[in-house]
């Protein structure tokens, strides 16, 4: 296998790097105390330099106004990005937009891309995902109450969401509702844009998690819809064809959401060794890196994050050249595999910072509150674990 790195690939990721540590990594602080509302007008500052210096949406397609880099491509501008919560935001190919954007360029029709789609590429207005529910397991999709009732033009769409991520500030979300409950099971449901403003569209709160509320892009909203009527147009694809597009959306996120914690877990390793390297623990000035037990969490972090990082570089590879379907097995390991590992990753780099790393004067707590969730959404661990035995299984019968 060839690990060279392209020549285009390592200009690009030269400035990405250089991009996130001079202008984001800074910005940290005042992102960790402030208000977003403060923030925003400089992170829309940094956006504008994004664009200026042709960086802007890595992922997307060059007609769209992106780089138009491959899957491959993409997984290491997210492995630079992700060292810092703002990168990806900043860059503009953070969830839950970059799965709405690839999955209206794949089945959007015209006027849902001249509304919705090129505005969104352009960064002029976000979006969201509304899929899981309050009272369901949203382990498994097939429970769901919210309904989406077809009278005279339109539908009308009844139903409790919540971690409808990034909904506070959103234009539009894509719902997830049953049209078709008749149906065989995975037929029931379709997605549907569903214009913030609509009346009946109530976002109730952005939800505490891990203790913060959030904000603007950083937050998570419950959203009631109460008799919320759009036109039958904003149907996405076909009608039932919900779960088959909801799979389509996830597969290659699943490679971005890795690849962004294998960033993570760089950024949190580099903290880790500048800090033992650093804190001196006698007084004669030995340092925690003179010690073995710090030692070995050094070598078993660095090992298990490059062992992370191939997994997932692999994956993304089978799924650029074999398609997603091929590469499920491999999708599902990562998934728990990436998500473990940044978990240990980060909760090491925390325990040598001791003190210090319960407060928000480095970035290891907010990776430590918010990363958690990586072993819930898009598929938790279990049910990751659950998949990816049963195909292991079926070659033993
Ligand atoms: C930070 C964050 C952001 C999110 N963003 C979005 C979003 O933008 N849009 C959206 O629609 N949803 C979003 N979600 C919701 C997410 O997809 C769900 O939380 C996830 O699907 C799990 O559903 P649940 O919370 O209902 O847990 P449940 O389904 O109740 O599962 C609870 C636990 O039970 C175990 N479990 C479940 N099923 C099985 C099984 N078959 N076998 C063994 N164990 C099992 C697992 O340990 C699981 O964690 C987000 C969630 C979080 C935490």
């Amino acid at each position: 296998m060839d690990f060279t790195i392209s020549e285009k690939m390592r200009v690009i990721l030269d400035m990405v790097n250089e991009f996130v540590d001079r202008e984001l990594i800074p910005l940290e602080p005042a992102f960790l105390s402030r208000p977003m509302s403060e923030i925003a007008p400089i992170i829309m500052e940094k956006q504008k330099k994004v664009k200026q210096m042709e960086l802007w949406g890595p992922c997307y397609p060059k007609e769209l106004g992106g780089m138009g880099l491959n899957l491959m491509e993409h997984a290491l501008v997210s492995e630079a990005l992700g060292r810092t919560p703002l990168g990806h935001f900043v860059f503009w190919c953070q969830a839950p937009d970059v799965g709405n954007i690839e999955l209206l360029e794949m089945f959007g029709n015209a006027e849902q891309k001249t509304t919705y789609l090129h505005p969104l590429v352009k960064g002029d207005i976000r979006s969201c995902f509304s899929m899981t529910e309050v009272n369901l397991a949203g382990s498994n999709p097939l429970l769901m109450d919210t309904t989406a009732v077809k009278e005279g033009d339109d539908y009308v769409i009844n139903g409790q969401k919540w971690y409808t991520t990034s909904a506070d500030g959103a234009q539009f979300a894509i719902v997830m509702a049953k049209t078709n409950p008749e149906a065989g099971p995975y037929l029931q449901a379709s997605m549907i844009i569903v214009p913030c403003d609509t009346p009946g569209f109530n976002l109730v709160r952005n939800i505490p998690v891990m203790g913060h509320s959030g904000e603007g892009y950083f937050s998570h909203g419950e959203i009631l819809y109460q008799n919320c009527r759009v036109p039958q147009t904003n149907l996405i694809g076909q009608e039932g064809q919900g779960f088959a597009l909801a799979q389509e959306r996830l597969g290659p996120g699943r490679i971005h959401h890795c690849m962004r914690w294998i960033g993570i877990c760089n950024r949190a390793f580099d903290l880790l060794c500048a800090r033992a390297n650093e804190r001196v623990i006698t007084p004669d000035g030995r340092t925690l890196a003179t010690r073995q037990i710090i030692q070995a969490w050094i070598a078993e972090c660095a090992a298990e994050i490059q062992a992370a990082r191939l997994m997932v570089l692999h994956a993304a590879w089978r799924i650029q050249n074999e398609g997603a379907k091929a590469a499920r097995e491999e999708i599902s390991m990562i998934k728990f595999k990436v998500a473990n590992v940044m978990q240990q990753v980060i909760d090491t780099a925390l325990q040598v910072h001791g003190g210090l790393g319960m407060t928000d004067d480095t970035i290891l707590a907010f990776f430590f509150r918010h990363e958690r969730a990586a072993r819930i959404y898009d598929g938790a661990d279990e049910v990751h674990k659950v998949s990816l035995a049963k195909q292991i299984l079926k070659r033993y019968q």
